[in-house]
């Protein structure tokens, strides 16, 4: 067993339990590709911050649509939760996990049966209207623009935007919730993000430890107690495993 895995173990015990926030990055093992993966990340193609906005929806909406439909959507439809996804379900399960906040917004976290899920960039289940409000079933809104109704639009008239948090969208107050849950579990876990999105990128510093899994170094790094250099897939049944056998 790596001993960085034990010492993250020991970590996890000496809190009674963690705190995980996630990225794309653990999502790359179920075949969405991240943001800044070199070669792989859509950054490498176009600049999401850009395409994913509140400005390229309200000034090209159909654009933003293609996007978001052929990046981000349809790889998730089709995507299954990895084994990082089932073993922090199964940390929950056992009490070494209290909660997962998650950037992203694929919905694999709650398909491979973790409770307790803050989404603090919204997610893709649900859409509503920009003018009236109206909710709408995200999936049958996606239908209709593959079908070509580029972009949706509510019975109103109005353009129908995605429940995600855009860029320049304000944070929603699972956010905050999110924020609290650190500040009382204290030890937190990230895994599988660059950590250059604020403000996610602030989250552990509500800790009182952090602890990096990471395919890539990040500018965190070496705040971090433990940074493991490895694919989420790998090491956290590893952690499970490690957890079980030592409890
Ligand atoms: P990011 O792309 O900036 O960083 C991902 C990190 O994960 C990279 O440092 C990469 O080295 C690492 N990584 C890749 N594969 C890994 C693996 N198998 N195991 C461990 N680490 C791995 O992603 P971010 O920090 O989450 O920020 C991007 C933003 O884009 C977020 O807001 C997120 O919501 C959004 N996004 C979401 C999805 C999704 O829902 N799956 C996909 C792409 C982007």
């Amino acid at each position: 067993m790596n001993d960085l895995i034990v010492r993250l173990a020991e970590k996890v015990k000496k809190y009674k339990g963690m705190m995980v926030l996630t990225g794309a990055g653990i999502s790359t093992e179920s075949g969405i590709p991240d943001f800044r993966s070199p070669e792989t990340g859509l950054w490498t193609k176009i600049d999401p911050m850009k395409a994913l906005s509140v400005t390229a929806l309200r000034s090209d909406p159909a654009a933003f649509y293609r996007y978001l439909l052929n990046n981000l959507f349809e790889p998730a439809i089709s995507a299954k939760p990895n084994p990082a996804h089932y073993a922090l379900a199964r940390l929950e399960e056992k009490g070494w996990v209290h909660g997962v906040i998650t950037q992203n917004i694929d919905s694999l976290h709650y398909r491979a049966g973790s409770k307790t899920v803050y989404e603090i960039h919204g997610h893709m289940r649900t859409g509503h209207c920009q003018y009236c409000g109206r909710k709408e079933d995200f999936a049958a809104v996606m239908e209709r623009a593959k079908r070509g109704e580029l972009p949706p639009r509510c019975r109103c008239g109005g353009v129908i935007r995605p429940d995600v948090v855009l860029f320049e969208d304000p944070m929603p107050g699972t956010f905050q919730d999110a924020l609290a849950a650190i500040s009382f579990h204290r030890f937190l876990l990230v895994v599988g993000s660059s950590l250059e999105v604020a403000p996610a990128c602030y989250l552990p510093s509500y800790a009182e430890e952090f602890a990096m899994l990471n395919k890539t170094p990040t500018a965190l790094d070496h705040h971090a107690t433990v940074a493991i250099y490895g694919k989420a897939g790998e090491v956290l049944p590893e952690l499970v495993k490690y957890l079980e056998n030592n409890p």
